[in-house]
């Protein structure tokens, strides 16, 4: 038998029905990544060499000139925001005074800041906002275009779909390329939850990002505390110079050899699935879980989503109960043995996000539902 580290230290195992939620684990490796990390972890090696041999095919696998992994998508925002700096001063970042780092800007649209462009603020340099978050007056190119100054290191750009939890009100990717482009600034993209589908992987740089950003702890199924860069040959380069080992802010970013192995194995494994029959799966299990759920008594309804909540390509259910509100639903699963996780959907509804979900799972999460649509409150 095999060590189980949670109940030694009475962490409760749960299911997660949410999603690549990072405050639940995120998504769990495949065994076959689990033993390459572990083969990894058991020798020594020049890092350095492991990271060109790893990013070569890394590159390959994504259809880039280029890739290198970091300690996670957030992570990857810090050193490309570094790597765009260094470049525009044509020096390595950490030769860089703070004066000359605040002197730069990143342009980013007001639609799409988040708490995770603080890997972006920490750098030092300033932020300019174009546009608003909403449609009253939608940017222009000629409004990016008078945003990108002298000063500009990049354009960061929040990839989403339309029905992910971005709001409305930032130019078109391809506009924005095309504007960066003609003046000179590269484009870094913040895809991390864009995943499926795969193509993301490959198409935003053929679209011309300088780099794109991916966790690897979302659909890749890689590390939790893994991140992917691809993109260009030139940036990249800089991101490599910039980030660990090299001594500077990317040394804060440490990767050990079994995340940068790891994230190689899960890259490999979700470049060649079978991606349409996943999505048959996903999309069987919604509708299905429609049937179980409203053959059971009226008290839960279940209602198809699409997309889902990062905007992905993948339905979840919406399941609705006549006698309960959210959160007494959610304390519900939790309560329960084992406890389940997910989130509210309005006032009187959960998601249930068949990504995370094993077909066992799925039939408890199925089960549980049924119970407390007939519990009174
Ligand atoms: C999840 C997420 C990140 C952070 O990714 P990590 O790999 O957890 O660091 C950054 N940006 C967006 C839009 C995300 O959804």
């Amino acid at each position: 038998m095999s060590r189980d580290v949670y109940s030694e230290l009475g962490v409760k195992k749960i299911i997660n029905a949410a999603g690549t939620y990072t405050m639940v684990g995120g998504s769990r490796m495949s065994e076959a990544t689990i033993e390459a990390m572990a083969s990894a972890a058991r020798s020594h090696v020049v890092i350095s060499e492991l990271q060109s041999k790893v990013q070569e095919r890394l590159a390959v696998l994504t259809r880039n000139e280029a890739a290198y992994v970091t300690t996670g998508a957030a992570a990857a925002l810090h050193i490309t925001g570094a790597a765009a700096i260094a470049m525009h001063c044509g020096r390595p970042h950490a030769s860089l005074a703070p004066e000359a780092a605040a002197k730069c800007e990143f342009v980013v649209y007001r639609a799409h800041r988040n708490p995770y462009d603080w890997a972006l603020r920490l750098l030092g340099a300033k932020l300019v906002e174009v546009g608003f978050p909403n449609t009253i007056q939608s940017p222009t190119k000629r409004e990016l275009d008078l945003a990108i100054t002298d000063s500009t290191a990049a354009v960061y750009y929040f990839f989403m779909p339309r029905g992910g939890w971005m709001p409305d009100g930032a130019l078109g990717f391809d506009d924005t390329v095309e504007v960066a482009s003609a003046r000179g600034v590269p484009v870094v993209v913040d895809a991390a939850a864009q995943l499926p589908p795969v193509e993301n992987l490959w198409r935003l740089t053929e679209r011309g990002a300088s780099a794109c950003v991916f966790s690897g702890g979302k659909d890749l199924r890689g590390p939790q505390a893994s991140g992917l860069v691809v993109g260009r040959r030139e940036f990249l380069a800089h991101v490599a110079e910039t980030g660990f080992p090299t001594y500077g802010v990317g040394r804060m970013f440490k990767l050990g050899r079994e995340e940068i192995v790891g994230l190689w194995a899960a890259v490999e494994q979700y470049v060649s699935m079978d991606h349409a029959k996943r999505a048959e799966w996903a999309e069987a299990r919604v509708r299905g879980m429609a049937e179980a759920l409203s053959a059971a008594d009226g008290n839960v309804s279940v209602e198809y989503c699409y997309p889902n909540e990062a905007g992905q390509p993948m339905p979840r259910a919406l399941v609705r109960f006549k006698k309960h509100r959210a959160e007494f639903v959610l304390r519900r699963l939790m309560e329960g043995e084992p406890p389940i996780f997910t989130n509210a959907a309005g006032e009187d509804g959960v998601f249930v996000n068949p990504m995370t979900l094993r077909d066992d799972e799925f039939g408890m999460v199925v089960r549980r539902l049924c119970e407390i649509g007939g519990e009174g409150e």
